[in-house]
């Protein structure tokens, strides 16, 4: 089974995001972790895509790879802001000439500056309904629990939220720390009539002031009082508690009804195999 609508159907997923690695060091983490792959098991991978196509062909290569070495479905993001349609139909044909089932439809930022990028699309509704004309993909779009930051309420984030989800099959979340603020978003969803499945995404707390760095744009709540008994830890202990916090809001998603856990792994092994070893999914 490669399609992830038809895995989610069939029961709760494991699954790891990816990014194309730049660099030596970057290369081998990989390595290792697609190494480990028979211990952590996962049920299908993500791997990111640079905004305006910074990545394109890294992406590509690594999503084809891990689809012919490791048999697991990878599932490539795809942002639409500053692509032209041409473009964008182009990488996907090409990904259904490859054997790729499944598409992660993003709308990416625009540029930091407030210049204009460009390009045919804005939102990523419009890019899943592109997505639909090409091919038969098994279609994801991303999910913020506590609301997009640039959205204009979190009502309008919701009702723009189920729209799309209505149009895709399944949606991923952003990392967040509280299980009440997903459970919140899917109750929110369902008083707007829709129940697609939806992945919370778990991000281990190793790397604390990148996380920060990133909850912080993204306008998430972020645990001070963990990060600082990480940052206090020596290198064992550090991992433990990561572990130990990542465990305890799956199980909490767990036993609410998430549909899987999706770990924002850093392309690391050494927390997907012991948070997937601990949880029942
Ligand atoms: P949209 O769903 O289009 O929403 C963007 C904003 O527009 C929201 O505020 C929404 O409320 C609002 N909106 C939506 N529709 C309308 C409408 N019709 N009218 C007015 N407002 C509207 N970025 C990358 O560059 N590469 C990646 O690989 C990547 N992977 C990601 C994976 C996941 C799981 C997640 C959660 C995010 C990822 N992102 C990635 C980040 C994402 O591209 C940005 O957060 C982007 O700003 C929003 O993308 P979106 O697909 O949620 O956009």
């Amino acid at each position: 089974m490669t399609r992830i609508d038809a895995l989610l159907a069939a029961g709760r997923t494991r699954s790891l995001e990816f990014f194309p690695p730049r660099t030596e060091v970057g290369h081998r983490n990989l390595a290792a972790t697609l190494g480990a792959f028979d211990q952590i098991d996962p049920a299908f991978v993500s791997v990111t895509y640079g905004a305006g196509g910074s990545t394109r062909d890294l992406t590509r290569d690594l999503v084809i790879e891990i689809g012919r070495t490791h048999h697991i479905p990878a599932m490539p993001h795809l942002t639409c802001v500053g692509h032209s349609k041409g473009e964008l139909v182009a990488l996907l044909e090409d990904y259904a000439a490859h054997g790729v089932d499944n598409v992660l439809a993003l709308a990416g930022d625009p540029p930091a500056d407030g210049s204009d990028p460009g390009g045919d699309f804005r939102y990523a509704a419009e890019l899943v309904e592109l997505i639909r004309e090409v091919g038969d993909f098994s279609v994801g779009v991303a999910a913020f629990p506590e609301g997009h930051p640039r959205s204009t309420s979190l009502a309008d984030d919701r009702r723009f939220l189920a729209e799309k989800l209505r149009l895709a099959d399944f949606g991923i979340t952003q990392f967040f720390f509280r299980s009440e603020d997903y459970f919140r978003m899917v109750d929110d969803l369902s008083a707007l009539g829709v129940d697609r499945p939806i992945v919370p995404g778990v991000i281990p707390m190793l790397d604390t002031g990148g996380v920060r760095r990133f909850a912080d744009l993204n306008g998430a709540w972020f645990p001070d009082d963990l990060a600082l008994r990480v940052d206090r830890a020596n290198e064992a202990d550090r991992l433990a508690l990561a572990v130990d916090a990542a465990v305890t809001l799956c199980e909490e998603l767990v036993r609410g009804g998430a549909p899987g856990v999706h770990l924002y792994c850093m392309n690391r092994a050494e927390a997907p195999r012991e948070i997937f070893a601990s949880i029942s999914l």
